[in-house]
């Protein structure tokens, strides 16, 4: 009898031990704003929430859509078409914009609830299109982006910087613009990754419509990728995009990731997959002022 009960402690001692040590399975999961999103899941096709996309192989090109200056007018459409064609897309918000207007807060919170985007920061203020005088000031451009960061309780450490493209990630910079050297520093000090971009499907400046359609920015993309031009990280295109380009209008847009999804070799993909990007939290935000966030609402 006592063989038999210390037997089974043994046994139990080893199925405790078993548990405790065993390891953990390596997560490999992108901070995709509390929606969590298999990289292996993008590769292998086996996500069942996105789109069906192309094998990845050696050649795969991948393709980031970010849209900056949201939530305004248009941001509606872009969550409307991240669901219909099942793709992830980054919105880069302005955190003051969300305040703006009840529909404004409505499209933000969209955004949030999507689970097809990833939410990033573009500053609170937007630098108030100041841009020399916004970065003359480091500690406050700092804050800028915490106070985004607190307010909307952003889940991310990625950020783009207003009116400026700049990359500075994980030690690797590129930055053509000294006026912003400094506060660069200190946001990467401080957790944040600062996102730039490759390439613009830019937009008239009055009547905020894109300057060319989905065909003709496909083609500059695809040459893009095929020519010698420099990417910030070789077989990765970011692409630039503004939340009101497709406000009274998405078929462009919509052909345009119509044109993607069918190109063999490209894949879209979210920011958060980007290669060798230091995925986390910003560090020391400062509190959340409360008062300030009710004042605005
Ligand atoms: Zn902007």
């Amino acid at each position: 009898m006592l063989k038999f009960l210390f037997a089974i402690i043994l046994f139990l001692s080893i199925v405790m031990l078993n548990l405790f040590t065993a390891p953990k399975k390596q997560e490999n999961t992108a901070l995709y704003y509390g929606k969590k999103f298999e990289f292996s899941d993008i590769e292998n096709k086996t996500q069942p929430t996105l789109s069906s996309q192309p094998k990845v192989t050696n050649h795969t090109k991948y393709i980031y859509l970010s849209f900056d200056d949201g939530p305004l007018n248009g941001s509606q459409n872009i969550n409307a078409i991240a669901y219909k064609y099942r793709v992830p897309l980054n919105v880069m918000i302005v955190g003051e914009h969300v305040f703006m207007s009840k529909n404004q807060k409505r499209y933000f919170q969209d955004y949030i609830q999507n689970p097809f985007i990833e939410v990033g920061n573009h500053s609170y203020s937007h630098a108030n299109n100041q841009y020399y005088s916004f970065y003359s000031k480091p500690k406050e451009v700092l804050s800028d982006f915490n106070k985004s960061t607190h307010l909307l309780a952003l889940q991310n450490n990625f950020i783009r910087l207003p009116g400026r493209n700049v990359w500075a990630i994980n030690n690797k910079t590129d930055n053509q613009y000294t006026e912003t050297t400094e506060a660069v520093k200190l946001l990467s000090q401080n957790g944040y990754q600062v996102i730039g971009w490759d390439i613009e499907w830019r937009y008239n400046r009055k009547t905020k419509d894109p300057t060319c359609n989905a065909q003709e920015f496909f083609s500059q993309l695809k040459n893009h990728f095929e020519s010698d031009k420099k990417l910030f990280t070789p077989n990765n295109m970011v692409v630039l995009l503004h939340d009101p380009m497709f406000r009274k209008d998405s078929t462009e847009l919509e052909n345009f990731i119509k044109l993607i999804q069918a190109h063999k070799e490209y894949v879209i993909v979210p920011l958060s997959r980007y290669p060798k990007l230091d995925l986390g939290y910003a560090k020391n935000t400062p509190p959340p002022k409360e008062e300030k966030r009710a004042s605005r609402s």
